[in-house]
Protein backbone atom coordinates (compact mmCIF):
# COMPACT_ATOMS: atom_id res chain seq x y z
CA UNK A 1 0.00 0.00 0.00
CA UNK A 2 1.22 3.42 -1.02
CA UNK A 3 1.44 6.25 1.63
CA UNK A 4 2.49 9.32 2.39
CA UNK A 5 3.01 9.97 5.42
CA UNK A 6 6.34 9.06 7.00
CA UNK A 7 7.74 7.92 10.94
CA UNK A 8 9.42 11.53 11.96
CA UNK A 9 12.09 9.72 13.94
CA UNK A 10 13.45 6.72 11.12
CA UNK A 11 11.39 8.32 7.71
CA UNK A 12 9.96 4.54 7.27
CA UNK A 13 6.69 4.77 5.80
CA UNK A 14 3.51 4.27 7.64
CA UNK A 15 0.45 2.71 6.49
CA UNK A 16 -2.88 3.80 6.97
CA UNK A 17 -3.80 1.68 9.18
CA UNK A 18 -1.37 2.19 11.73
CA UNK A 19 -2.94 5.77 12.06
CA UNK A 20 -5.51 6.69 14.42
CA UNK A 21 -6.97 10.65 13.23
CA UNK A 22 -9.37 10.48 16.25
CA UNK A 23 -6.80 10.12 18.96
CA UNK A 24 -3.90 11.89 16.82
CA UNK A 25 -1.84 8.79 17.17
CA UNK A 26 0.54 7.44 14.22
CA UNK A 27 2.51 4.55 15.19
CA UNK A 28 5.43 3.61 13.23
CA UNK A 29 6.22 -0.50 13.33
CA UNK A 30 9.65 0.01 11.89
CA UNK A 31 10.87 1.96 15.29
CA UNK A 32 8.05 1.66 17.73
CA UNK A 33 7.77 4.80 17.94
CA UNK A 34 4.22 6.83 17.96
CA UNK A 35 3.80 10.32 16.57
CA UNK A 36 1.27 12.97 16.41
CA UNK A 37 -0.35 12.86 12.95
CA UNK A 38 -1.17 15.94 12.35
CA UNK A 39 2.51 16.72 12.94
CA UNK A 40 3.33 13.97 10.10
CA UNK A 41 0.61 16.23 7.91
CA UNK A 42 2.34 19.29 8.59
CA UNK A 43 5.99 17.64 7.62
CA UNK A 44 4.17 16.48 4.21
CA UNK A 45 2.64 19.84 3.96
CA UNK A 46 6.07 21.87 4.71
CA UNK A 47 8.09 18.95 3.11
CA UNK A 48 7.27 20.28 -0.79
CA UNK A 49 8.21 23.92 0.45
CA UNK A 50 10.92 23.27 2.52
CA UNK A 51 13.15 24.58 0.18
CA UNK A 52 11.34 28.21 -0.38
CA UNK A 53 9.58 29.03 3.82
CA UNK A 54 6.60 31.06 4.03
CA UNK A 55 7.19 34.84 3.46
CA UNK A 56 8.45 35.70 6.49
CA UNK A 57 10.62 32.96 7.36
CA UNK A 58 14.12 33.42 7.21
CA UNK A 59 16.40 29.64 7.89
CA UNK A 60 20.46 30.67 8.69
CA UNK A 61 22.54 27.20 9.47
CA UNK A 62 25.74 27.99 11.19
CA UNK A 63 28.76 25.97 9.97
CA UNK A 64 30.66 26.47 12.21
CA UNK A 65 28.73 26.20 15.61
CA UNK A 66 26.88 23.25 13.72
CA UNK A 67 23.34 24.89 15.28
CA UNK A 68 20.47 26.41 13.16
CA UNK A 69 18.55 29.62 13.48
CA UNK A 70 14.86 30.32 11.81
CA UNK A 71 13.48 33.85 12.20
CA UNK A 72 9.90 34.47 11.87
CA UNK A 73 9.84 38.59 11.07
CA UNK A 74 6.52 39.91 9.61
CA UNK A 75 4.28 42.68 9.86
CA UNK A 76 0.95 41.16 11.42
CA UNK A 77 -2.61 42.51 9.82
CA UNK A 78 -4.28 42.42 12.85
CA UNK A 79 -2.36 45.92 13.81
CA UNK A 80 -4.13 47.58 11.14
CA UNK A 81 -7.28 47.17 12.69
CA UNK A 82 -6.10 47.68 16.34
CA UNK A 83 -4.15 51.38 16.04
CA UNK A 84 -7.09 52.42 15.13
CA UNK A 85 -9.35 50.85 18.09
CA UNK A 86 -6.55 52.38 20.48
CA UNK A 87 -6.46 55.56 19.15
CA UNK A 88 -9.92 55.73 20.02
CA UNK A 89 -9.79 53.70 22.94
CA UNK A 90 -6.52 55.31 24.67
CA UNK A 91 -6.70 58.51 22.90
CA UNK A 92 -10.25 58.99 24.48
CA UNK A 93 -9.51 57.37 28.41
CA UNK A 94 -5.96 58.98 28.60
CA UNK A 95 -7.00 62.07 26.90
CA UNK A 96 -10.68 61.95 29.40
CA UNK A 97 -8.39 61.05 32.21
CA UNK A 98 -5.12 62.81 32.16
CA UNK A 99 -5.12 65.27 29.36
CA UNK A 100 -7.77 67.30 31.16
CA UNK A 101 -6.20 67.35 34.26
CA UNK A 102 -2.91 68.53 33.04
CA UNK A 103 -4.88 70.93 30.84
CA UNK A 104 -6.42 72.36 33.68
CA UNK A 105 -3.06 71.75 35.79
CA UNK A 106 -4.98 70.28 38.99
CA UNK A 107 -3.91 66.81 40.01
CA UNK A 108 -7.15 64.57 41.03
CA UNK A 109 -5.75 61.66 42.65
CA UNK A 110 -9.02 59.85 42.59
CA UNK A 111 -9.60 60.28 38.60
CA UNK A 112 -5.95 59.17 37.95
CA UNK A 113 -6.18 56.14 40.25
CA UNK A 114 -9.75 55.52 38.41
CA UNK A 115 -7.54 55.58 35.03
CA UNK A 116 -4.70 53.05 35.96
CA UNK A 117 -6.29 50.40 34.67
CA UNK A 118 -6.66 52.34 31.44
CA UNK A 119 -3.14 53.78 31.46
CA UNK A 120 -2.08 49.44 32.07
CA UNK A 121 -4.32 48.56 28.64
CA UNK A 122 -3.15 51.56 26.80
CA UNK A 123 0.83 49.53 27.14
CA UNK A 124 -0.66 46.61 26.55
CA UNK A 125 -2.23 47.48 23.29
CA UNK A 126 1.21 49.19 22.34
CA UNK A 127 3.41 46.72 22.97
CA UNK A 128 1.06 44.37 21.04
CA UNK A 129 1.22 47.38 18.12
CA UNK A 130 4.86 47.63 18.24
CA UNK A 131 5.64 43.39 18.23
CA UNK A 132 2.92 43.11 15.28
CA UNK A 133 4.80 45.92 13.34
CA UNK A 134 8.58 45.26 14.01
CA UNK A 135 8.30 42.27 16.33
CA UNK A 136 10.55 39.05 15.25
CA UNK A 137 10.76 35.54 16.75
CA UNK A 138 14.05 33.73 16.32
CA UNK A 139 14.44 30.02 17.22
CA UNK A 140 17.57 28.71 17.92
CA UNK A 141 18.67 25.13 18.03
CA UNK A 142 22.31 24.16 18.93
CA UNK A 143 23.17 20.88 20.49
CA UNK A 144 20.57 20.26 22.47
CA UNK A 145 20.02 23.36 23.83
CA UNK A 146 17.41 25.56 22.28
CA UNK A 147 16.09 29.13 22.63
CA UNK A 148 13.08 31.34 21.39
CA UNK A 149 13.37 34.54 21.29
CA UNK A 150 10.49 37.31 21.02
CA UNK A 151 10.85 40.94 21.02
CA UNK A 152 11.78 44.05 18.99
CA UNK A 153 15.62 44.62 18.04
CA UNK A 154 17.37 43.31 21.21
CA UNK A 155 14.61 44.40 23.35
CA UNK A 156 12.90 41.09 24.12
CA UNK A 157 12.38 37.92 25.76
CA UNK A 158 14.20 34.74 25.88
CA UNK A 159 12.78 31.56 26.86
CA UNK A 160 15.43 28.47 26.78
CA UNK A 161 14.50 24.73 26.87
CA UNK A 162 16.84 21.34 26.59
CA UNK A 163 15.99 18.69 23.68
CA UNK A 164 17.70 15.19 22.92
CA UNK A 165 17.46 13.77 19.77
CA UNK A 166 14.80 11.93 20.03
CA UNK A 167 12.60 14.59 21.56
CA UNK A 168 9.06 14.87 19.87
CA UNK A 169 7.38 17.87 18.35
CA UNK A 170 3.65 17.58 18.24
CA UNK A 171 0.64 20.48 18.64
CA UNK A 172 -1.72 20.91 21.75
CA UNK A 173 -4.21 23.30 22.42
CA UNK A 174 -3.13 26.22 23.97
CA UNK A 175 -4.16 28.11 27.20
CA UNK A 176 -5.19 31.37 25.24
CA UNK A 177 -8.00 31.90 22.44
CA UNK A 178 -8.23 33.63 19.71
CA UNK A 179 -11.50 35.44 18.50
CA UNK A 180 -12.67 32.38 20.73
CA UNK A 181 -10.97 30.06 19.41
CA UNK A 182 -8.18 27.96 21.16
CA UNK A 183 -4.85 27.93 19.63
CA UNK A 184 -2.80 25.38 19.14
CA UNK A 185 0.78 25.88 20.42
CA UNK A 186 3.67 23.41 19.53
CA UNK A 187 5.07 21.28 22.09
CA UNK A 188 8.61 19.80 22.12
CA UNK A 189 8.96 16.80 24.41
CA UNK A 190 11.96 14.61 25.69
CA UNK A 191 12.79 12.74 28.45
CA UNK A 192 10.34 14.79 31.31
CA UNK A 193 10.18 17.59 29.74
CA UNK A 194 7.63 19.50 27.81
CA UNK A 195 8.26 23.18 25.99
CA UNK A 196 5.65 24.78 24.81
CA UNK A 197 6.19 27.57 22.13
CA UNK A 198 4.81 30.00 19.02
CA UNK A 199 1.26 29.94 20.00
CA UNK A 200 0.35 33.32 18.43
CA UNK A 201 1.67 32.60 15.56
CA UNK A 202 -0.38 32.12 12.27
CA UNK A 203 -1.13 28.81 11.14
CA UNK A 204 1.03 28.64 7.88
CA UNK A 205 4.30 29.47 9.59
CA UNK A 206 3.31 27.33 13.00
CA UNK A 207 3.21 24.25 10.88
CA UNK A 208 6.37 25.03 9.28
CA UNK A 209 8.21 25.86 12.51
CA UNK A 210 7.12 22.65 13.73
CA UNK A 211 8.22 20.58 10.04
CA UNK A 212 11.41 22.46 10.47
CA UNK A 213 12.16 21.38 14.29
CA UNK A 214 11.00 18.07 14.32
CA UNK A 215 13.71 17.61 11.17
CA UNK A 216 16.29 19.47 12.64
CA UNK A 217 16.02 17.89 16.38
CA UNK A 218 16.07 14.37 14.65
CA UNK A 219 19.05 15.02 12.53
CA UNK A 220 20.84 16.24 15.30
CA UNK A 221 21.33 19.83 15.73
ZN1 LIG B 1 9.94 4.90 12.83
Amino acid sequence: MNTRYQCLACGAPIPLDDINVATDVALCRACGRTSAFSLLQAAVDTASSMGEPPRGIRIERDFMGGGTTLTYKRMQPFVWILIPFTLIWSGGSMGGIYGTQILKRAFDWKMSLFGLPFLFGTVVLLTVILLGLFGKRRITLQHGSGSVFHGIGRLGRTRRFTYSRDARVSFRKATMQRNNVPTEEIVVTGAGSTFALCATLPDEPKRFVAGWLQREIARGS
